[in-house]
């Protein structure tokens, strides 16, 4: 026992130090043997050091909804789920400016354009390129898209067009990545990221917990995403929804949805790291300890699935004594937000989804 604890002691040292860890030391971290709470105490250093007691806070919003031909077995918009959501293509270029413009009025500093789908084809590629441009050129914001699989060639356009951030999420490890899709592999989505990164626009990419990974795909992608750079990293919590060809797959504790928040840290102490879609049904009250190495969460929603309430959610972070940092003008959202469910009471068979007027939120 006394041998445990020096050798936890000595991680958590390293940890400190910002020295990188070895995949070893980084899967023990996930073990029964390491103590949530010191994990923890130990990223929050690190996350107050480069972020201070700030909560970043994101809203996401669907530029084209359903109709995709790729079979991400957790995807409530992939083309063998049955969930019944609202399908809608792309927006056109006056709604995207129109959004974008609200958007800045309303204070943002990035506007996120997510489209369902396997990647862009050329057209639609210039047509992202040419609303990149008129957004730069009208607005001080930072543009973020989310387009799906592409090419060094497509991204050096984007790039070119001034696009700043690109998400696109590894989910989850290699060797895993064949029991969550068949349509494409974890090579085109980290050919993707190479890709995007050989053009210097800003990586956003994360994972999905609760997919039946193993400890080890945890450390993996984590690991996997270090080699390409990224600085912004959100962790979703995979969500049954019923439909999904994923099914349903056994919860995740949240103490260890804790370490895996604490063990990206650790990994990566000057990456924006957000708590994600399903944040409320595994983290519960456990949200603001996740809060001591994460430093930002989605609000209002997931793309398809509603959330925990905006009052909920500022409550929360303002109780355990962090700041929100919004890039939004929350109080026009106070008012159209709509309680879900109480976050004690929350659980999956309680998910609602989204009405369609609730998927354009900027212009609801
Ligand atoms: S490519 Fe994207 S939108 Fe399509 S099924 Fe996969 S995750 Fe869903």
């Amino acid at each position: 026992m006394y041998v445990k604890y020096m050798n936890s002691n000595k991680l958590f040292e390293k940890i400190l130090a910002e020295t990188p860890l070895t995949k070893a030391e980084a899967i023990s971290l996930l073990s029964n043997e390491t103590d949530m709470v010191e994990l923890l105490s130990t990223t929050y250093t690190l996350r107050k050091k480069y972020f201070q007691k700030n909560v970043r806070i994101h809203i996401l919003n669907n530029s084209q909804n359903g109709y995709c031909p790729e079979d991400c077995h957790y995807c409530v918009q992939a083309k063998d789920s049955k969930v019944p959501i609202e399908k809608y293509t792309k927006k056109d270029e006056d709604q995207i400016l129109q959004e974008a413009e609200n958007a800045y009025k309303k204070g943002a500093f990035r506007y996120c354009m997510v489209f369902s789908g396997r990647g862009p084809s050329k057209k639609r590629v210039e047509f992202l390129s040419n609303v990149i441009k008129k957004i730069k050129a009208n607005y001080p914001i930072e543009v973020c898209l989310s387009p799906g699989l592409i090419s060094k060639e497509d991204a050096k356009l984007l790039a070119e067009s001034g696009l700043d951030r690109y998400n696109h999420n590894l989910n989850t490890s290699e060797s895993h990545y064949e029991n969550i899709c068949t349509t494409h592999t974890f090579k085109d989505r980290l050919d993707t990221l190479s890709n995007v990164n050989a053009n210097n626009i800003d990586i956003c990419s994360g994972m999905i917990v609760g997919m039946g990974e193993s400890d080890k795909d945890i450390v993996d992608v984590a690991f996997k995403l270090k080699e390409v750079n990224v600085k912004s990293i959100p962790i979703n919590f995979y969500l049954h929804m019923e439909g999904n060809k994923l099914g349903k797959l056994p919860k995740v504790s949240a103490e260890k949805c804790c370490k895996i928040v604490g063990l990206f840290r650790a990994i990566h102490p000057t990456a924006e790291i957000r708590l994600a879609a399903g944040r409320e049904y595994y983290l519960g009250d456990m949200q603001s300890m996740a809060l001591m190495a994460a430093n930002s969460l989605f609000m209002n929603g997931y793309l398809n699935i509603k959330g925990s309430d905006i009052h909920d959610t500022i409550g929360m972070i303002e109780r355990a004594g962090f700041t929100v940092d919004a890039d939004i003008d929350l109080s026009n959202l106070k008012e159209s937000a709509k309680t879900v469910a109480a976050l004690d009471a929350f659980n999956t068979s309680q998910l609602e989804l989204k009405t369609k007027e609730e998927l354009y939120p900027i212009n609801a």
